[in-house]
């Protein structure tokens, strides 16, 4: 037995992919759970207005100045929740509702995207890593879904289980890379709220800095509950090559 069997063993208990597949539909739905809960969060501080009255461009250009990072554009996007930090061409993507926007979502958006332009601007380490596993997991998630659907059929087929190994391989990549993404989103936040915390032209009360918070927490939770769906997924399948592997 090697290290992936003991651990789907463990976690799927000895009933194989039956357990494995439950604990995949559960995670599905406690992610769902979180995707709604985060939406009507967000919904419910975007129209919480800034007493400050500053936009969410605005907010990101004071947090960009105040770390010293002069090479980043502020630009705006197409779309709902496309908000991001482009570290190829050094641009803060903010969605036309955060770009706008005067309230305390926006702000709180605002601001995390500018902690990942912080991050690269001081070399963070996850950043960085992350960053070095873009190419490798680009590739992997091309491949990962067919070769997961043929690899099954193939296996069950004709019993022959290589193309669904390389499969378990692409996805146990995009799994790790949905992992270290983690701490990269949640040290982001935590430079958004500790600059909030020190900027009170910009966030003038309590109140408005613990709703930030909470936004934030729930942005990040939707990029765990990504991470334990992705993992379980993974398990689901090695549990299918252990029931060959059984026989
Ligand atoms: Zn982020």
């Amino acid at each position: 037995m090697d290290h992936l069997q003991l651990i789907t063993g463990y976690i799927a208990g000895s009933g194989g992919f039956n357990s494995a597949w439950l604990l995949m539909i559960i995670i599905a739905l406690v992610s769902l759970g979180v995707q709604w809960r985060f939406r009507s969060k967000f919904k419910e501080y975007a129209e919480i207005g800034l007493m400050s009255g500053m936009s969410g461009a605005e907010v990101a250009e004071r947090m960009l100045r105040d770390n010293g990072i002069y090479d980043v554009q502020v630009i705006s996007v197409e779309g709902q929740l496309t908000d991001h930090y482009n570290p190829e061409n050094r641009t803060v993507n903010l969605s036309q509702d955060v770009y706008y926007s005067r309230s305390v979502a926006a702000a709180a958006v605002a601001a995390h995207e500018c902690g990942h332009a912080v991050q690269h601007a001081k070399s963070y380490s996850w950043l960085k890593f992350r960053s070095a596993m873009v190419p490798l997991v680009t590739t992997a998630s091309t491949i990962t879904q067919w070769t997961l659907m043929i690899g099954v059929m193939l296996m069950f087929f004709s019993g022959n289980a290589t193309v669904l190994f390389i499969g378990v391989l692409a996805l146990a990549v995009v799994t790790a890379f949905s992992f270290v993404t983690l701490p990269v989103e949640f040290d982001a936040s935590r430079r958004a709220l500790a600059w909030l915390d020190n900027n009170h032209s910009v966030m003038q009360t309590r109140q408005e800095h613990a709703e930030a918070k909470d936004a934030l927490w729930w942005a990040a939770m939707t990029y765990v509950v990504a991470a334990l769906s992705s993992l379980a997924t993974l398990l689901y399948y090695v549990s299918i090559l252990n029931s060959r592997n059984r026989d």
